[in-house]
């Protein structure tokens, strides 16, 4: 026979808190005093004790999705949290979804406990999560293996963030490959994965095409579809029936470049032509600039000749005795100070102004250039990158 024996929030704190009321028997002599008995009886037990899941689960009922996250320590990242990481504009998202998401970095991780989210909660190490993972809906992991225990309960969702993958695999070794042995969503920066859906809906993951004899590889896109339930052909040579699997094939990950700059070749069929439409238009910018300072200057040259003759009109009125002593001081000083602040403005030097501007120009264009004028004529790679990243369809 096998029990489990559950004990709830408290229970760990028999015969330390209020023994007057509760006894001076503690919690682990109650559990071996029961250790004891089925011992005795040749009974299995299980002896479980947690303070948190009740209160938690309770919580994280209200959220429509809930999403745990649980990173692998790695000892670069003590500081991941805070460093990097735009809490706040997530915990926006994760808002607007009306999901929450339980943080459960590792106890040595630097975490900021003076700011609260409304949906982001960073779990205590002694939590038990095993206990709260059924009331969640997705899970966010890179490297760890709890991984493989999620994906027993049904119905469960996975999300697989390896933004340092490059760095973690060469410090640490694997066994079996780890894009090889993985289900789940990555988070990719790639660009084609960001943009690619497959005609039967899905997104597609990047994986290893081929492997080439100096140990770099090329790459390819698969459909999701296909890797969560197989492919169509897959599954007809397993004997398994066919009807709406997919069976869209790989894409290797160089016929999306080389589809890219073909597009953008026939799009863009004269660059030099282009190359210097944008030049006009930003030397004519330039040159609107330089004027519209020179007109600028003569209006300060017409208040400062104004101001002046505003100063020999009070002469005079002080002479005709118009204005008292103190009259004419006040007035003249007033109008003299403002010429001193516009005789500042005039002394500002023209030609570094004009010289800092022109030299801009001239950086603007020759990045232009740069970025037009390839060797080879062909599009920069970096310009077509900027352009699908920019481009919704
Ligand atoms: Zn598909």
């Amino acid at each position: 026979m096998k029990i489990l024996v559950i004990n709830g929030p408290n229970l760990n704190m028999l015969g330390i808190r209020e023994p007057d009321i509760y006894g001076s028997k503690t919690f682990s002599a109650l559990e071996s005093f029961v250790r004891d008995i089925c011992d005795a009886e040749g009974i299995e037990v299980t002896l479980f004790q947690s303070n948190y899941e009740g209160a938690l689960v309770e919580k994280i009922q209200q959220y429509k999705t809930v999403f745990v996250y649980m990173p692998t320590w790695r000892d670069s990242q003590r500081d991941c949290f805070a460093n990097g990481f735009d809490l706040e504009a997530f915990n926006q998202c994760v808002a607007a979804q009306n999901a929450c998401v339980l943080m459960k970095p590792h106890a040595n991780t630097i975490i900021d406990k003076s700011i609260a989210y409304s949906n982001l909660f960073f779990l205590d190490g002694n939590v038990d999560m095993y206990c709260i993972l059924p009331y969640t809906h997705v899970l966010i992991t890179d490297y760890s293996s709890i991984l493989y225990d999620y994906i027993l309960m049904p119905n469960k969702h996975v999300i697989l963030f390896h933004y340092d993958y490059d760095e973690y695999v060469n410090s640490r070794e694997f066994i079996f490959d780890i894009q090889e042995n993985i289900v789940g969503k990555q988070v990719s920066r790639d660009i084609w994965v960001q943009k690619l859906r497959c005609p039967c809906g899905c997104g597609f993951r990047r994986d290893k095409w081929y492997t080439y004899a100096n140990g770099t590889h090329s790459y390819g896109y698969t459909c999701y579809k296909q890797l969560n339930e197989g492919s169509k052909k897959r599954r007809e040579k397993d004997g398994l029936d066919t009807e709406g699997y997919c069976d869209t094939p790989m894409i290797a990950a160089w016929k999306m470049d080389c589809m890219a700059q073909e597009v953008m070749q026939q799009l863009w069929t004269d660059q030099n032509e282009s190359l210097q439409i944008a030049i006009e238009l930003l030397k004519q910018f330039y040159k609107e600039a330089d004027s519209g300072k020179q007109v600028n200057r003569n209006a300060i040259q017409n208040q400062i000749d104004r101001l002046k003759k505003r100063i020999n009109g009070y002469v005079e009125m002080r002479a005709d005795g118009d204005l008292t002593k103190e009259e004419y001081t006040a007035k003249r000083s007033q109008a003299e100070a403002e010429i001193s602040k516009l005789e500042a403005e005039l002394a500002e030097p023209e030609e570094a102004d004009h010289a800092e501007r022109e030299a801009k120009l001239n950086s603007i264009i020759a990045t232009l250039k740069s970025l037009v004028q390839t060797e080879d004529g062909k599009v920069d790679e970096n310009l077509i990158k900027h352009f699908i990243e920019n481009s919704n369809h």
